[in-house]
């Protein structure tokens, strides 16, 4: 039988479930459909385009050429190209955002009531978010609970699989794009500097898989701190866009450690594969999770509009420098450090009092690894309205944060040059520095590097002030 292979946020061969059914079943006529139709405000961003351009290219290559590309509603273009090749099955891995859900719901239907065979699969869960619930049936709010108890009471996530070697490709069709004709490249070439710090596609993946588990993974409890180490596997869009499933990285972290789950470096990163599947769970069984307040109570929390403060805060020029190094590394390499998103994150919602959903919006469009399940349940637990959510009352203090995380300076340095003569004394808060010191290092404040657009201390007392009156 021959089947139409639908690659969505799976662009990869090894451990590809729906690839691997179709292969198992005969021919296969592989196909990408980038749908710009249905996704309203959540229309992929920027830097994910880049991202996708690139790795559909290496997807077409490792299909020898045989990806098929197009652009539009999948619900129109799929039954096309059946009735133009006469093909009876498609198969698909399952994507979780809402609006992706909804639709394919709608497809399968349609496909079933005229005698398709229509088929999804689990290629990017370790478990699917309805099958851990609590007792009573209901979904769990707390990430421990539901990792510990709910996701490793479960069966043990499956094994990956390899990748089909010699696929029989069914007869070319004609009437679809080539990659260029889906304009997914940006036209100003802010995406330079990107493409030295990134291989998108099957491969970059493994490599950074890899160098992660030779380099990294023994020490990551702590190194995952620092933001100026690789202490991290940065597999994040890697993972996002399905060119390395979650049960690879599972597995081969768990057999570089010989299975041994009292191995404190395995057991954090294990969690954080854990996070990332909660965040699904969450998106999965509380759909507006994108846009609403997971904790009502903050509906009415008293945001401030800051035009000014919002763009310093996106072009890195807020005046404070381990927020202005992260926001900087995010417009440079499409990614930021975990830690650093946490502080930039927390000043934007906490100092300056802007509603989280425009930090969200923000990464949205420049993370090369924006998962909408990822991005609104960090941004929201940071923010304090989410689920298992940092209290709102916690607020980072970034100068503290810098100094004990980017403790010689050296992230700062690289992504605000014009302070790197600063003594590490002063590089978290160089507006401290005595006058013949600032001249020294060549610093004027307010000039060569912006003065502090916020008091720290009188803004976090106007935070606090903020939250009593939701409280
Ligand atoms: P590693 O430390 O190597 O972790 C391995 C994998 O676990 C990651 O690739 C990722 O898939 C997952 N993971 C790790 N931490 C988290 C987390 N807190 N939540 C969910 N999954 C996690 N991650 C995204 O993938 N997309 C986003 O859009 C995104 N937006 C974020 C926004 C904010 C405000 C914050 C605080 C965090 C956000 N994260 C997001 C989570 C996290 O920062 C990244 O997943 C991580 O930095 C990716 O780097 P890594 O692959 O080296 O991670």
């Amino acid at each position: 039988k021959t089947t139409l292979m639908w690659f969505r946020q799976d662009l990869r061969r090894r451990d590809n479930p729906a690839l691997r059914d179709a292969y198992e079943q005969g021919k296969i006529l592989p196909i990408y459909i980038f749908d710009d139709t249905q996704t309203g405000k959540t229309a992929m961003g920027a830097a994910s385009k880049w991202w996708l351009h690139h790795s559909l290219n290496a997807l077409n290559e490792s299909l020898n050429g045989h990806l098929h590309i197009f652009k539009g509603d999948p619900e129109t273009i799929i039954p096309e190209i059946l009735e133009k090749t006469g093909i009876q099955r498609v198969v698909w891995n399952r994507c979780y955002e809402p609006w992706q859900i909804k639709r394919d719901k709608a497809i399968k239907t349609h496909l079933k009531e005229n005698d398709i065979e229509a088929l999804s699969f689990n290629g990017s869960l370790l478990w699917e978010p309805w099958q851990v619930l609590k007792k009573d049936q209901t979904p769990y709010k707390v990430f421990t609970p539901y990792y510990r108890k709910g996701c490793l009471q479960q069966p043990e996530p499956r094994m990956p699989q390899s990748a089909p070697d010699r696929i029989t490709y069914a007869k070319d069709y004609d009437d679809c794009l080539t990659l260029d004709e889906l304009s997914l490249l940006p036209d100003i070439h802010w995406y330079k500097t990107m493409e030295q710090c990134w291989k998108p596609g099957e491969e970059g993946a493994a490599d950074n898989l890899s160098v992660f588990l030779k380099d990294a993974l023994e020490g990551y409890k702590d190194e995952r701190n620092i933001p100026s180490v690789v202490g991290t596997s940065r597999l994040s869009p890697h993972l996002h866009f399905g060119e390395i499933s979650p049960n690879q990285i599972w597995y081969a972290a768990l057999d570089a450690k010989q299975g041994n789950t009292d191995n404190e470096h395995l057991d954090t990163f294990l969690s954080e594969l854990g996070w990332r599947e909660f965040s699904h769970y969450l998106l999965f069984h509380w759909p507006r999770l994108q846009t609403h307040n997971f904790n009502d109570k903050y509906n009415d929390f008293p945001w401030q509009q800051s035009k000014a403060n919002l763009r310093a805060w996106q072009q890195g020029q807020t005046g404070i420098p381990i927020v202005d190094a992260g926001m900087r590394e995010l417009w440079q390499t499409g990614y930021m450090h975990n830690r650093v998103r946490m502080i930039v994150g927390s000043f934007l919602v906490k100092n300056l009092l802007i509603d989280w959903r425009e930090g969200e919006r923000w990464f949205w469009d420049c993370l090369v690894d924006a998962d909408m399940a990822a991005n609104s349940a960090s941004w929201q637990w940071v923010a304090g309205c989410g689920a298992d959510a940092a209290p709102y009352f916690r607020i980072f203090n970034p100068v503290l944060q810098g100094e004990k995380f980017d403790t010689e300076g050296e992230y700062v340095s690289r992504y605000c040059p014009e302070l790197k003569h600063m003594p590490k004394k002063y590089i978290h808060k160089p507006w401290e520095a005595p006058k013949e010191v600032r001249q020294k290092a060549q610093v004027v404040i307010g000039n060569t590097y912006p003065a502090p657009i916020v008091d720290l201390k009188a803004s976090r007392q106007r935070a606090l002030d903020a939250y009593d009156k939701i409280k």
